[in-house]
């Protein structure tokens, strides 16, 4: 973890911090070497619908962020991701948990495309949607490195969902590492945070 690490008590300030989260390996089981191409191969990882109902009492907006180069690929089309998305959304709404705003980026890794992490594209689109976005008062969790430098270079705190020996490796860009995301929304849970200004 890193010198400028920054404190979990900052959610007890008196606006929610906005939650942008990666799907594959965070979210949902990780397809390794291949793609989630319909809702029958999305697998929900332990304890993640639990996790995503915790986080919608505590922060706003959640903004689920993904390379899916699969599409570039032609692996999968936009409609195939559009049903797994609502397939995710749905059941994350059904365990009382809620997405407000699902951007993924289709391109392929050898594009150099500015949508894909760890550009800021995304991100840039998010704050475009939802105007009150502030960065420095936003998370980003991730399983992937490229995860953790999109959120540092933004100046979000990063959490990362990996073993520890993946933490090790990348500490300046680390705030916090837990193994799930059910564990960082057991640990989150316990911090009191405010209600947000009504709109
Ligand atoms: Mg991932």
């Amino acid at each position: 973890m890193n010198e400028r690490r920054k404190s979990l008590e900052l959610l007890n300030s008196d606006r929610k911090f906005a939650l942008f989260l990666d799907r594959d390996g965070v979210i949902n089981r990780r397809i390794v070497g291949g793609y989630v191409t319909r809702p029958a191969e999305f697998e929900f990882l332990p304890g993640a619908l639990e996790a995503m109902s915790i986080f919608s009492k505590l922060f706003y907006p959640i903004i689920v962020v993904t390379n899916q180069q699969g599409i570039g690929k032609g692996k999968m089309t936009e409609e195939q991701l559009n049903e797994i998305h609502s397939f995710m959304k749905e059941e994350i709404r059904k365990a009382g948990g809620e997405i407000h705003a699902i951007y993924h980026c289709p391109d392929l890794k050898v594009s150099h495309s500015t949508c894909r992490k760890p550009r800021p594209g995304m991100a840039l689109r998010a704050r475009h949607d939802f105007p009150a976005l502030n960065f420095k008062h936003s998370m980003m969790v991730g399983d992937m490195i490229s995860d953790m430098v999109f959120g540092h270079n933004l100046g979000m705190i990063t959490v990362l969902i990996a073993d520890e020996q993946l933490a090790r490796k990348h500490p300046m860009l680390i705030d916090y590492r837990f193994n799930s995301l059910y564990d960082f929304a057991m640990i989150i849970s316990k911090f009191d945070v405010q209600e947000p200004p009504k709109k």
